[in-house]
């Protein structure tokens, strides 16, 4: 569910099994960026990763299953103390990356969160989470060749909802 102010945000997101759930209370604090460095797109076995960061607050964890950190290069940018991409412990699904900056003199810990994981679709069209830049492009594996996905064929009448809860 979606209202327009972000402090009467409310976006429910989960993990691909459901076993992790939780719900985004503020838009990014920074506009959204499309990173295609090697480390993204290996951890999230995409060609991107899109994400967005909030202050940690801002966001409500409703499950409590175990969720496993993986952290690695952490000192891509001035001021970050520690970066970790965390994971759902039952599907392996990313649920979010926890990134801890030095802000005058103390550290404050944000979490990354993933539009592709929000259970409305729609919410992720909300203005705030839109990508406003890419970033190392020079490591990206598609964006150069396969630009223009607006001419690409739309393949209508799918859906996932059945498939993505049966397995269980
Ligand atoms: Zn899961
Ligand atoms: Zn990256």
């Amino acid at each position: 569910m979606t209202l327009s102010t972000s402090a009467e945000l409310s976006i429910p997101a989960s993990c691909y099994c459901g076993a992790v759930k939780y719900i985004v209370h503020s838009l990014p604090t920074s506009p959204p960026k499309l990173c295609h460095c090697t480390n993204c797109r290996k951890a999230m076995a995409s060609g991107v990763q899109w994400a967005g960061y909030m202050p940690a607050s801002s966001i409500e964890i409703l499950s409590k299953e175990t969720v496993k950190g993986f952290a690695r290069c952490q000192s891509f940018f001035p001021g970050v103390v520690a970066f970790e991409r965390c994971f759902c412990s039952q599907c392996g699904s990313r649920v979010w990356n926890v990134l801890v900056k030095e802000e005058d003199g103390r550290q404050v810990r944000y979490l990354g969160v993933f539009p592709g994981l929000f259970d409305d679709p729609d919410d992720a069209k909300i203005e705030g989470f839109r990508p406003k830049s890419h970033l190392f492009c020079g490591e990206e594996v598609a964006l150069t060749q396969w630009r223009g996905f607006d001419e690409m064929q739309l393949l209508e009448g799918f859906s996932s909802a059945k498939t993505a809860k049966t397995d269980k």
